[in-house]
């Protein structure tokens, strides 16, 4: 399914890479939201963030301002012209944030991963031409950050984005929420006009990750960056451990090198070319491994053994995972891949053991061709 794009088209900012959003985690008081959008106008930012509405996992912790809160997002724009962007997570909030000229509106995680959630904000929106942005689902579900895409694309918002913040898991050692590359990366295979904005402050959770993680952004050619800053980080009433100062955010950003998309130069065409052909050799290699594997089973199925022989299932993984670190390849990484080459032979292999043999087979694979029965998984 196709989402039908118009550009984000954000006055005074139209083509700026990366686009930058920033601001507290929070609006707290009317003097926090003024004196951190102050600092983050004089240093060129023009998009400022801040929730007013706050999604809180346990009951009793601070929930945004709410509506009270609306008026201080309306004064930033009116003293420094910058635009301004908030969360939003029932029609109600859409309905009191539009009647506030919010400017930009984004869903957060915990709502995309709802469907129903989706839904009511979609039909909220309908008849608006709002620039709505979509945070990745608290889970690694691709095709939940799609649908709700597609929601609100289907309710008639064309100007969209999605904001990449990192996955939950349950065995994140470094980052908050683990960026999961490859997510993002197949979001903008799917859809290359929509812009990717990446979090680097919910993925890390920790302000010295905020730099390491803008910057692979960047080399991954995302599309823009939105980063929580607060005129006194230690003392936010939510994330605190992740926001930044507007001075410390100005440092990383003025440190960013920001690479071009496409700048198709002749090495690269020429080194492309070479992936290219090495990608269809281990095509042609994949297949004649599993014409073997078919081969393999044609003989155990002669020889009444099982498909899966689990001890030299093992022996490859080791063996080639150890190979792999040698080549300086991650062993887990040819671990996997080894997990699903093994996968898809089991699979060809059970085809070959549904189907009667073949009247040649038990010429060409009589045990005087292969010697003793194989103790192979394959
Ligand atoms: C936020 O941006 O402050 C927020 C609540 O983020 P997320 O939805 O990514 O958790
Ligand atoms: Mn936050």
């Amino acid at each position: 399914m196709e989402l039908e794009l118009l550009p984000l088209a954000l006055p005074g900012i139209e083509d700026k890479r990366p686009l930058v959003i920033a601001g507290p985690c929070s609006a707290e008081t009317e003097e926090q939201v003024m004196s951190t959008a102050r600092e983050l106008s004089k240093n060129g930012i023009h998009v400022f963030r801040a929730g007013i509405w706050k999604p809180r996992t346990k009951p009793g912790g601070f929930e945004g301002k709410g509506v009270e809160a609306l008026p201080w997002m309306q004064r930033v724009k009116a003293e420094t012209g910058m635009l301004t962007a908030t969360e939003v997570a029932t029609p109600e909030h859409v309905e009191a944030a539009l009647a506030a000229g919010i400017d930009i509106l984004w869903v957060g995680a915990r709502t995309t991963a709802n469907p129903f959630s989706v839904q009511a904000i979609a039909d909220a929106l309908r008849g608006t031409d709002v620039p709505v942005l979509v945070k990745n689902p608290v889970n690694p579900d691709i095709e939940l950050w799609t649908g709700a895409l597609l929601r609100l694309n289907n309710a008639g918002i064309r100007r969209l984005g999605a904001i990449h913040r990192g996955f939950s898991s349950v065995d994140s050692k470094l980052y908050r929420n683990p960026p999961m590359w490859h997510l993002p990366i197949e979001l903008k295979r799917r859809f290359p006009a929509l812009p990717i904005i990446t979090d680097p402050s919910h993925m890390g959770g920790r302000r010295d990750l905020i730099a390491p993680l803008s910057q692979q952004a960047m080399d991954l050619g995302m599309d823009g960056l939105m980063i929580e800053s607060h005129c006194n980080p230690d003392s936010a009433w939510s994330d605190a451990k992740q926001q930044v100062l507007p001075e410390v955010l100005d440092f990383i950003l003025d440190r960013l090198v920001v690479r071009d998309e496409v700048e198709v130069t002749e090495s690269i065409s020429q080194l492309r070319k070479q992936i290219d052909e090495l990608d269809n050799t281990l095509m042609d290699l994949l297949t004649k491994r599993m014409r073997v594997s078919r081969e393999i089973a044609e003989y155990k199925k002669l020889h009444n053994m099982t498909v899966v022989q689990t001890t030299r299932y093992s022996e490859i993984l080791d063996k080639r995972a150890t190979q792999g670190s040698l080549c300086g390849m991650s062993p887990d990484f040819v671990r996997d891949i080894y997990e699903h080459i093994h996968e898809e032979s089991v699979r060809q292999q059970l085809e070959v053991m549904k189907t009667p043999s073949p009247v040649h087979s038990v010429g060409t694979l009589n045990s005087s061709a292969f010697g003793p029965p194989l103790k192979g998984g394959e």
